[in-house]
């Protein structure tokens, strides 16, 4: 017979460890699994933003002051942007989360995933399997059967955080569609000169690859991960080769290409696929519960993920500690949706409005001049990228009438 848990959590990235950590005290039984032995790395830009510094804060100040005291990661104080034009605009963050001394970090996926693996192993009260591949599962009136390379598992509830290749999204019948994903490549370098004071990461947002950006993030010992990410749809359109145009920005890009005069790359690019949340796919089912990547929670237009994958598996968390055991059907699951669409929604709505507004780049370019003069909009631009609420504020066409006229 199946070995049989109350919550099965397939998957040991942000999603699925903000999840076990959030559940530490509500006396159900929980089995974690990923397929990977960690720590691990992840295809990733490595950017933790100020989503990620206030999900560490939820998690607990211990957390966030252990996570400060880790060694390799670098504070960054904000963002570069540079216009298709050329122009950069800064800006850099204020708020910061407690016990945390700046608004964004830039820690390899090795370190800040193993991070959080750490703490649910030291927590304790969480079963965990390494090198356990979920095959498939077969739901049940009363349980989920998960079929994995070491046997079947049972469980009342499984939260689904297996990340942009899901079994359980692609079991509840979800495409890729291209319209709604980005393919990205990432690349780490050591060397790579030019970088702004306070580690800014900088978002290249060039002609040829709109929408998506050419990226540079800083990271310690000299190293930055460098990388390209391109709405798949556009990809396949203007029939690009992602990689030969990444090596062409580092090679001849005539202000990029000098930086990396004497940098040396450290692996061959390597690519991954990124889900977007510019559009709402159900994100629960009977006994089930789809989180981060899995659900396609990614910034439709800075490829954010890591801070909506720990919001997601946060949320999860609250939701099933919200209902009895024994009512894990669809109908009382539903709450989750509405739970993290009114957290989360509005964030990525606005991304993708963003993302569209890619199409018009002289747009991008007077955005970025005008806020270059003028301090009063360079400030609504930080406040409008720092609080959640205010980000509404790009929806509204008289922002950017202004830049019209
Ligand atoms: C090129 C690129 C750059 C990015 N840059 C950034 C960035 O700078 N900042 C940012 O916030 N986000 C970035 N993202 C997005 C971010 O990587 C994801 O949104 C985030 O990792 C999602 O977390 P997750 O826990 O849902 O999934 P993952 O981190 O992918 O974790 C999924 C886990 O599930 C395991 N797993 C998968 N399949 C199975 C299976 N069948 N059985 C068992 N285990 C399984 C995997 O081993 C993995 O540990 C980037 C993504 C890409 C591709």
């Amino acid at each position: 017979m199946a070995l049989h848990y109350d919550i099965l959590i397939a998957g040991a990235g942000p999603a699925g460890t903000t999840a076990a950590l959030h559940l530490l005290g509500s006396g159900l039984q929980i089995l974690l699994l990923d397929k990977a032995v960690f720590p691990r790395d992840k295809i990733c830009g490595d950017a933790l933003s100020g989503n990620v510094c206030f999900e560490l804060e939820k998690l607990g100040l211990h957390y966030t002051f252990k996570f400060d005291q880790l060694p390799r990661v670098l504070p960054t104080q904000g963002i570069r942007f540079v216009s298709p034009q050329g122009k950069a605009l800064d800006i850099r963050l204020k708020k910061t989360r407690k016990a945390l001394h700046a608004p964004g970090y830039i820690a390899s996926r090795v370190d800040f995933d193993y991070f959080l693996w750490q703490q649910v192993k030291q927590a304790g009260h969480v079963e965990m399997l390494e090198e356990t591949t979920v095959l498939k599962a077969d739901f049940f009136p009363d349980k989920v059967n998960v079929f994995t390379n070491r046997g079947v598992f049972s469980a009342s509830l499984v939260i689904a955080a297996d990340g942009a290749h899901s079994v359980f999204a692609k079991q509840l019948g979800y495409k890729l569609d291209k319209k709604h994903h980005s393919a990205g490549l990432r690349q780490y370098y050591e060397g790579v000169t030019g970088f702004a004071e306070g580690s800014l990461i900088e978002l290249h947002f060039i002609q040829n690859i709109l929408p998506g950006y050419f990226w540079i993030f800083p990271m310690t010992g000299g190293r930055a991960n460098v990388g390209i990410g391109m709405l798949s749809e556009a990809i396949s359109k203007q029939k690009i080769n992602l990689k030969q145009t990444l090596q062409n920005i580092i090679q001849r890009h005539p202000t990029i290409s000098s930086r990396f005069k004497n940098a040396k790359a450290l692996e061959e690019p390597k690519g991954y696929g990124l889900p977007l949340g510019s559009r709402r796919l159900p994100a629960s089912s009977h006994r089930l519960l789809l989180t981060g990547d899995a659900a396609s929670l990614i910034d439709p237009f800075t490829g954010e993920g890591i801070g909506y994958a720990m919001t997601s598996g946060r949320l999860a968390a609250e939701t099933i500690k919200s209902i009895n055991i024994n009512d894990y059907s669809e109908d009382s699951l539903k709450n989750y949706d509405r739970l993290l669409w009114s957290k989360i929604g509005t964030e990525l709505s606005t991304s993708y409005q963003l993302q569209k507004l890619l199409s018009y780049p002289w747009l991008f370019n007077r955005v970025v001049n005008k806020a270059n003069r003028q301090e009063a909009l360079h400030e609504l631009i930080r406040q409008m990228i720092e609080e959640p609420d205010r980000k509404k504020a790009w929806y509204n066409p008289l922002f950017y009438l202004r830049f019209i006229f």
